[in-house]
């Protein structure tokens, strides 16, 4: 159960691939537009300034000037005087080019489309001079290869960013909803048995009761109610010191020392119901032993309580594994995933009688976190129940 959540790290893992994708897409288009615009006005700009000053004396000089956009001077009839990027003679004639049709007739021509020199999408310029022959300037207006690498990682980084704070956010607000139904929880699981308790109490004092087995009967369940909620109390501060204590030094600790004390503490209640509980194996974990020991007890209370007359619960210990075994109820599978949660309890009132808190697995569950292990039950209607926890996989 306490498996790392594969279907939700998939599911933030696309959200954020998705969320790049789109982000890297309208980034691209959003600059490709923005710099066919850029490649235009400086373009112009260029034109306006050769067309001000008009005094170029040699074309081939005039064109090697030039270094990021390509510049091609052609004579009146469209053939190619000199070009800074490729060999003019090897050019064809260019009189058909829309921005050669435009200047001819207004002095100034644009066009933009693929270059079928570079493949690229192109903002042409070309202006008519004095002379009568033509200069053309052209700059591709598309975004390299490189860019979109250069881009991509900001905005996976934002995404990410992102995606993490609204991962913090979402988890905050479950864990404020966990806390406030956990209030809810013990608060009525405190006020369970104090309502009982204080019923039977006011019975007895008003001296109304006077036969003394009745009597009797109420102060022993006076006794089981307050019990069950000092029980309740203990395990709630167990759970609470799990959660907020910092883990002190570990040691070695001898499972199969813990499992034989944990016999011995539960003998009598095992022996009440006929029940015999074995313990085989040899193991030890690195951890404190109080949350080992609280670990394997309620597991084995567990296997008493839910156990039939007559059966066994079989506590294994192998290495860094620690297995309970009983031939009790087992657990319904509709409810085994759940078994884990804080007061959860397949049958509520079954639980009571027997003294359970439904807090015992919950305590399984964080001693098993704490020490990075993992833990999972197998459990059949009518024929028991097993529980294996792995510390160190
Ligand atoms: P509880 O104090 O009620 O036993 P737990 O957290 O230890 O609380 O267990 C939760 C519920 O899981 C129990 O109420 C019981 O219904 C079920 N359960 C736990 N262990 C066993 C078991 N060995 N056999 C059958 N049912 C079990």
């Amino acid at each position: 159960m306490s498996k790392t959540d594969f279907g939700f790290i998939r599911k933030y893992a696309l959200i954020v691939a998705f969320a790049v994708l789109v982000l890297t897409t309208l980034s691209f288009i959003w600059f490709s537009l923005n710099k066919e615009r850029l490649v235009f006005d400086s373009l112009q700009t260029a034109a306006k300034v050769l067309l001000a000053s008009d005094n170029i004396s040699d074309y081939r000089d005039f064109a090697k000037g030039f270094r990021d956009v390509r510049v091609t001077v052609f004579d009146g009839r469209g053939d190619v005087l000199a070009d800074n990027q490729a060999e003019h003679s090897a050019m064809g004639n260019h009189a058909d080019r829309p921005e050669f049709l435009e200047a001819q007739t207004y002095g100034y021509g644009d066009d933009v489309r693929r270059s079928e020199t570079t493949g690229k999408r192109t903002v042409y310029v070309m202006v008519k001079l004095k002379s009568g022959s033509y200069v053309r300037l052209a700059q591709s207006a598309g975004l390299s290869y490189e860019f979109v690498v250069w881009m991509f990682a900001p905005i996976a980084f934002l995404c990410f960013c992102i995606g993490e704070l609204i991962l913090v956010f979402i988890k905050n607000k479950q864990m404020e909803r966990m806390r406030q139904e956990f209030v809810a929880n013990v608060s009525h699981e405190l006020k369970t048995p104090l309502t009982s308790i204080k019923g039977f109490a006011e019975l007895t004092a008003t001296g109304l009761v006077t036969d003394v087995e009745a009597v009797k009967g109420y102060q022993e369940k006076i006794v089981s109610q307050s019990d069950r909620l000092l029980a309740t109390i203990n395990d709630i501060l167990l759970l609470s010191k799990l959660e907020s204590a910092k883990t002190k030094e570990r040691v070695a600790v001898d499972t199969r020392s813990v499992a034989d004390q944990v016999r011995e503490a539960l003998k009598h209640l095992a022996d009440e119901k006929d029940i015999i509980i074995q313990v085989s194996g040899e193991g030890s974990v690195m951890a404190e032993p109080g949350p080992i020991y609280h670990l394997i007890y309620n597991l084995t209370d567990n296997g008493i309580k839910y156990g039939k007359g007559g059966g066994f619960v079989k506590i294994t210990v192998d290495g860094k594994k620690i297995t309970v075994t009983d031939n009790g109820i087992g657990i319904p599978e509709k409810d085994v995933e759940r078994v884990f949660e804080r007061f959860y309890r397949v049958d509520k009132s079954r639980s009571a009688e027997r003294g359970g808190t439904g807090l015992g697995l919950a305590i399984v569950k964080h001693t098993v976190q704490k020490y990075k292990g993992t833990v999972t039950i197998k459990s059949a209607v009518g024929a028991g129940t097993e529980v294996l926890v792995e510390f160190d996989k």
